[in-house]
């Protein structure tokens, strides 16, 4: 049996003997005979609770994305916009990143939900996407505060005030191994 999430807390069950059932999985629902003629808490429904406690189908209220690094699937709320990351490739404050555009590597000091077009570079117009060497990166993707050069940032964010944070479009950096 493949399970398929559809939103909503419904998933599609695809049975062995190639009938589509559908399952109502907080409703504890399903459209297979066996739910429909005998109220029985069917198979496809037993399926979809085990497929997402083992991680392989995500719960009601989250949806199926893929990494923007490297693919791998990921489970995020239903509303949530990308881009999506994995766990190995999300950014949090200290992590060490490469900048795509240049190779350098940076240290990150914030990670933020404000898009690269709504957020101006420092005392100017300039919106971070709007910035030449940002051209090639989404503009509504969140941004991301770094410094040069690599240096030890406390994983609370604390930076010292002699460190001067760059901001980059989050696609333009990514996790330094
Ligand atoms: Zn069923
Ligand atoms: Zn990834």
């Amino acid at each position: 049996m493949s399970v398929l999430a559809l939103g909503d807390g419904l998933y599609e069950v695809e049975s062995a003997s190639d009938h589509t059932y559908l399952v109502d999985l907080e409703a504890g629902r399903c459209t297979c005979p066996d739910y429909v003629f005998r109220k029985a808490r069917c198979k496809h429904i037993r399926r979809v609770a085990i497929e997402i406690t083992h991680g392989r189908t995500p719960p009601p209220g989250e949806i199926a994305v893929a990494c923007h690094d490297c693919g791998e699937t990921a489970f995020v709320d239903e509303d949530a916009s990308g881009p999506f990351y994995c766990e190995a490739h999300e950014l949090h404050a200290g992590d060490a990143v490469r900048d795509r555009e240049t190779g350098d590597r940076l240290t990150v000091v914030d990670v933020s939900d404000l898009r690269a077009d709504a957020v101006t570079i420092g005392g100017s117009d300039t919106t971070v996407a709007d910035y030449a060497t940002n051209k090639d990166y989404d503009p509504d993707v969140p941004v991301v505060g770094a410094v040069y050069p690599h240096a030890t940032v406390a994983t609370n964010g604390v930076v010292p005030g002699s460190l001067k944070v760059y901001v980059f479009p989050r696609t333009r950096l990514e996790k330094a191994t």
